[in-house]
């Protein structure tokens, strides 16, 4: 069943069974006051008849007329005998007479229902001939019973009447209701058929529900626009990258065999170069797995010390590049992290710093309020504002040709970046053109 068929049929039985509920309410209750006040009328009657009973023998037909004043006009007085037989009836209609009796030497009154017709009964005892007797008067309630009939027609009608704005209502609703959910079908369905990224329209005026899936919507369709765009990008800069060494590769091979068995010269100039593309080659699938693995499920966090960690990938580079690394750590600076995946963040600022500067390079560790900071500072050739705010991109590389000769990739400032983001912390740099850049990560401390 359509959502809009339920929705509607939905509106119209609650509010059937609203309807009904009211209407029987209002019915019944009507009614028990009606009946109610009937009864309490034919009380006053019945006193007065119970005075004429007291002095009247109600045996003696020729003075039944003295009781014609009080008798309601519809109903009758019935005297009944302790034995339970009836003595007597007055009544202006016979029919009254069918009506069931019983004796009770009580006062009492009730209503009942009898062959389609309401009546009231008030019983009263009567003391006559040293015996008890039981004066029963009991009228057909027939106006009231109109009025029961009319207040049930009229009750049906509005009901009814009520209902047929409501079927309008349920289906307007229903369409309210649905409007932003086909309109999510229809554009998700255009965006499946056409492969083209599209938004919703949205009302900016309504702040409601329907409104926030709107723009929940189309955020989502931003935020999935953006990782695709970047994903494209990413693997055309990959296999754009590992085009250069495979094309490399390949001549090469193509002169070994050519040449290579009989010139050594070739063979080993051919080796040689096979070799170092093939290490380039590598070593950007490492960059590239590392880059693939974003999940902060994969981080050892321990504590670790964040100044041990720089002294030691400082001696070690020291070592390796024969460059003169100053490292100043105040303090003990302990942070919770995966001590692999900070040492590569170092590693990488120190040998980008190496690659593009030539003086002494200073690494200091320190604590600011509540963050463990890292600096990197180099006095090499520095960045120009733009670059700064694209060296963190995946493949970016500001000078292509010189960073190719130093064998850089353009991923190490995004894996550090992506690294330290792991670790909730930020990576940034402060840099002038000619003078130097210094590199800065702070981590939660
Ligand atoms: P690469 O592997 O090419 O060095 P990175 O992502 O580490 O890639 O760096 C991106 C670019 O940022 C580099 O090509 C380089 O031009 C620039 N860069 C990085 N570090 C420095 C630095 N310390 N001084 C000047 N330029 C730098």
């Amino acid at each position: 069943m359509k959502l809009r068929t339920r929705i509607q049929l939905y509106i119209i039985v609650s509010l059937v069974i609203l309807l009904i509920v009211a209407n029987m309410s209002i019915y019944f209750l009507f009614r028990q006051v009606s009946l109610h006040n009937s009864v309490d009328r034919l009380h006053e009657q019945s006193r007065a008849l119970a005075e004429t009973a007291a002095s009247v023998d109600w045996k003696d037909t020729s003075r039944t007329s003295l009781f014609q004043a009080d008798l309601p006009t519809e109903g009758m007085v019935r005297f009944i005998g302790s034995d339970g037989q009836s003595q007597g009836v007055i009544t202006r209609a016979e029919k009254y007479r069918e009506l069931p009796f019983s004796f009770t030497s009580q006062e009492e009154d009730r209503t009942f229902y009898y062959d389609g017709s309401w009546y009231a009964e008030v019983s009263v005892p009567v003391i006559r001939d040293s015996g008890i007797h039981s004066m029963q008067v009991v009228e057909e309630l027939v106006s009231l019973q109109q009025s029961f009939q009319v207040l049930k027609y009229s009750l049906t009608i509005a009901g009814l009447i009520i209902l047929i704005p409501s079927i309008l209502g349920g289906r307007l609703l229903g369409n309210f209701l649905l409007r932003p959910i086909l309109a999510l079908t229809s554009t998700m369905q255009a965006i499946r058929s056409s492969g083209k990224w599209k938004r919703m329209n949205t009302d900016s005026r309504s702040n409601d529900e329907l409104q926030t899936l709107s723009d929940t919507f189309n955020e989502m369709v931003d935020q999935l626009e953006e990782n695709f765009t970047k994903q494209q990008q990413f693997v055309s800069d990959a296999s754009h990258e590992l085009k250069t060494p495979i094309s490399i590769i390949k001549s090469y091979s193509k002169l070994l065999d050519r040449w290579g068995a009989d010139d050594p010269a070739v063979q080993q100039e051919a080796v040689q170069a096979i070799h170092s593309e093939t290490e380039r080659m590598q070593a950007l699938v490492g960059q590239l797995l590392i880059l693939a693995k974003d999940d902060p499920s994969l981080l050892r966090k321990e504590t670790v010390d964040l100044g041990q960690i720089a002294k030691s990938c400082a001696a070690k580079m020291e070592t390796a590049h024969q460059r003169e690394i100053s490292v100043h750590v105040t303090g003990d600076i302990m942070v919770k992290a995966d001590s692999n995946m900070l040492k590569q963040v170092v590693y990488i600022l120190l040998s980008n710093s190496i690659k593009y500067s030539d003086d002494v390079i200073g690494i200091s560790v320190q604590a600011a309020q509540d963050q463990a900071i890292l600096s990197v500072t180099d006095y090499g050739e520095g960045l120009d504002k733009e670059d700064q705010s694209r060296i963190f991109d995946r493949f970016y590389r500001v000078d292509k040709a010189r960073t190719r000769e130093s064998g850089g990739s353009g991923l190490g400032l995004a894996i550090a970046k992506q690294l330290v983001e792991l670790h909730e912390g930020k990576i940034e740099v402060e840099s002038t053109i000619g003078e130097g850049s210094t590199f800065t990560i702070s981590l939660p401390y």
